[in-house]
């Protein structure tokens, strides 16, 4: 028997036994003739005593960082304990030990505050894996992996594989393609979720379907994607809207409450998609505080149900704002005491290329009630007195003004209110708020493709008083079709995404199950009939054999770790991840692959090598 007691295991009340241990060695001190070492496995750390007796076996034997040692010896008590660690009022009097294996010199330190940089712990990320820190991050997935299965089990979900090897359909992100070695000059796609199959499965009859799944998608990795990422991907049949949030919200509660202890008894706030635009500029708003956008000028087929104020800051003559389509502004608690230097510093935050601001206007409404601003030229005290009463700014508040195109501005205000938030301590780790977010618009324009695109995909129903309109081909919500020039430009999808504090962690829709209108989504994708019986015949036929009522949901399963880890990071969260690139760089992946292997796929390469 290799070992009779983990690293982690043994406590006060062992003391006098006899006990076996294997591990590896953290690290060794010498004391006068005695020795004392750290031993590690995936439980924690033991102490051990090698006194004199051992000395020369350790002289013939010398140990060092990262063996593998097994020892045998006695529990005693400790005569400098040590309360940061579970077993640290013992230590293993050693009579004998062997060592199992060596260790090269390991090129980084394993410890929580280790000198490995990114790419070395990378390259040999089997070392940092032992690290503490790493291995709690890995345990909370699994936390969180098994709190899923547990509750979708409860509540009869079946879990079922769907294949990965299928074929290319691209229709959101660019699929990956593997070779067919078999049916020469044809390729595979992996899958960028398993949404037909799960359909499929519904047509089938399997009503409740999870799986907790590797999905692929081969887009540019902007901050935190991998190319493989994980899904917690669900399906239903015979339910509405309500029947997923509530499920899915149940789950999401079951879920703090394992992993982080957290009664979260409150009902998960909900928004429709334009009021989240209108008043935090993005679809997945972070509630967790206010600071809510005051809207001073906006187009109006943007937000056909909003009312106009721009006469707040018209007729002045000041042109930033006249030539503006949108301006807007958030009012920040407590803040009108910053600095000449602290605002400039903000404005040039507001400039950079990812914001793309050409400039910040503020209004600072000071304790004492008098207003300053940067635009104290056009606007009299009362005029700047009422644009800060529409913001909700209280005497203290510093406001900030930005104007520009629509869709631009209300990013930058929305990234501005994130980061001004941020700096007031208003976005706390430890604090976690839902909310859903629902009736997005269906359909959007993909501006580097120059054409319309489903916004979530292409299976998802219109919400249930817009399907008249999309089948009698006769939008009632004119403004929008007429000024996006797109006739279903205001239809809103019966589809929904949970966001948590600031991040969309799932998202699904109710799904099209009928034949004729799933046609009809495809015509108004700009598909013609027979490529879309060539990408989705088999979806079409079977809603051909009774497919009933279904939708469901996919929640990111490794963002959802990484934000109950308190972790920006999803890399932290995944054992092997790739880095910003795509690259293994332990395996050194992607990598060439020989001659033989391309005349077996019948594929002949030209590469431009750079
Ligand atoms: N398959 C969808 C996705 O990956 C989720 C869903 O609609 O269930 O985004």
């Amino acid at each position: 028997m290799y070992r009779t007691h983990t690293c982690g295991e043994l406590r006060k009340s062992d003391i006098g036994k006899e006990v076996t241990l294997a591990g590896w060695l953290q690290t060794i001190r010498k004391f006068g003739s005695i020795n004392f070492v750290d031993l590690r496995d995936r439980y924690g750390i033991t102490q051990l005593l090698l006194g004199e007796e051992l000395n020369k076996q350790l002289d013939e034997n010398p140990l060092g960082r990262e063996f593998v040692l097994q020892v045998k010896g006695i529990v005693t008590e400790r005569s400098n304990k040590n309360a940061n660690l579970p077993t640290g009022d013992i230590e293993i009097k050693v009579t004998s030990f062997s060592i199992l294996n060596k260790s090269a010199t390991p090129p980084f330190t394993i410890q929580d505050d280790t000198d490995g940089g990114d790419d070395v712990r990378m390259k040999y990320r089997y070392l940092d894996l032992r690290r503490n820190a790493v291995k709690k991050n890995l345990e909370l997935r699994y936390t969180v992996n098994r709190a899923a299965r547990n509750y979708l089990h409860e509540n009869n979900f079946m879990d079922l594989e769907t294949p990965f090897l299928i074929k290319s359909t691209p229709e959101g992100a660019r699929d990956f393609v593997v070779p067919s070695r078999m049916n020469a000059g044809q390729f595979y796609a992996l899958p960028q979720s398993p949404q037909t199959f799960k359909q499929l499965l519904m047509v089938s009859g399997y009503d409740r379907y999870f799986q907790i799944v590797k999905c692929f998608r081969d887009e540019d990795l902007r901050a935190d994607r991998q190319p493989e990422f994980t899904q917690i991907d669900c399906e239903m049949s015979f339910v509405e809207q309500e029947d997923i949030l509530n499920m899915f919200e149940g789950m999401i509660k079951y879920i703090f409450k394992q992993v982080k202890g957290i009664d979260y008894t409150e009902k998960v706030e909900r928004m429709s998609w334009e009021d989240a635009m209108w008043h935090y500029g993005n679809d997945k708003p972070d509630i967790r505080f206010g600071m809510k956008i005051c809207n001073l000028k906006f187009p109006s087929h943007t937000f056909p149900h909003q009312q106009n104020i721009s006469s707040l800051i018209n007729d002045v003559n000041f042109k930033v704002f006249d030539d503006a389509e949108t301006v807007v502004a958030i009012a920040v608690p407590a803040s009108s005491e910053m600095t000449r230097k602290e605002i400039d510093a903000l404005t040039e935050w507001v400039k950079r290329p990812q914001i793309g601001m050409k400039g910040l206007v503020y209004i600072k409404y000071n304790i004492d009630g008098t207003l300053k601003s940067s635009v104290d030229k056009f606007y009299h005290e009362d005029k700047l007195k009422k644009i800060a009463e529409a913001t909700n700014a209280n005497p203290g508040d510093l406001i900030l003004i930005l104007a520009g195109a629509e869709e631009r501005t209300r990013k930058a205000i929305s990234e501005l209110r994130l980061e001004t938030g941020k700096n007031k301590g208003f976005r706390k780790d430890d604090e976690f708020k839902l909310l859903w977010v629902l009736d997005f618009p269906l359909f959007e324009y993909a501006e580097d493709e120059n054409r319309w695109v489903a916004r979530h995909h292409p299976f998802t129903a219109p919400k249930p008083d817009h399907i008249e309109v999309m089948i009698n081909n006769d939008p009632t919500i004119a403004d929008a079709a007429e000024y996006l020039k797109h006739p279903y430009a205001g239809i809103k999808a019966n589809a929904y995404d949970m966001v948590l504090n600031g991040n969309e962690i799932g998202g699904g829709s109710i799904r099209i199950f009928q034949r004729g209108l799933q046609e009809k989504m495809f015509d108004a994708l700009g598909m013609t009939k027979e490529e879309a019986l060539h990408k989705f015949g088999f979806l079409l036929g079977a809603f051909e054999y009774g497919a009933p009522p279904h939708g469901g949901i996919a929640f990111g399963f490794d963002r959802l770790c990484s934000i109950l880890g308190g972790s920006e990071s999803i890399r932290d969260f995944i054992a092997f991840p790739k880095n910003n690139s795509g690259r293994d760089v332990m395996l050194d992946a992607p990598g060439t692959i020989d001659e033989k292997q391309l005349n077996e796929l019948s594929i002949k390469l030209d590469v431009q090598k750079n």
